[in-house]
């Protein structure tokens, strides 16, 4: 298998990182690495190419990571791609609703890579498991 993954934020340090972060985590099972600075950008890529997981900063300028996150699950051809948010943006308050949204994971910044490693085990296991009940969970 291979996991497509696209990082989305405005820092191209924080961009390095997470990727950085994704070979160590998943090695030879990352599949395409696409990055986007801003939400617009994130749009236009994930209608081209296909998203098994995406990474999304909140704070970025032209369209923000909650503006982005509403209009991918408001989109049923983009709903069901898990979302992990990575932000210094961290109160109860903003997690509870982004999970109401229906975010996969939240990490906070600075983050370390073994949170990134947890969090995508978590959701890839969740994946196969829907994967082997024959529900089309995530297709990977
Ligand atoms: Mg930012």
């Amino acid at each position: 298998m291979s996991v497509n993954i696209m990082i989305v934020d405005d820092s191209v340090t924080i961009r390095m990182m997470i990727k950085k972060a994704l070979y160590i985590s998943l090695g030879d099972e990352l599949g395409q690495v696409y990055e986007a600075n801003d939400g617009i950008s994130a749009l236009a890529q994930i209608a081209d190419n296909n998203m098994d997981l995406l990474m999304i900063d909140l704070n970025m300028p032209r369209m923000n990571g909650v503006q982005l996150i509403s209009r991918l699950k408001t989109n049923p051809k983009y709903s069901e791609i898990p979302i992990v948010v990575i932000s210094t943006e961290g109160s109860e308050q903003r997690i509870k609703e982004l999970e109401e949204m229906g975010i996969s994971g939240y990490i906070r910044k600075p983050f370390r890579p073994e949170q990134i490693r947890e969090i995508l085990s978590n959701i890839l296991e969740v994946c196969y498991e829907s994967q082997s009940a024959d529900d089309d969970g995530c297709d990977f």
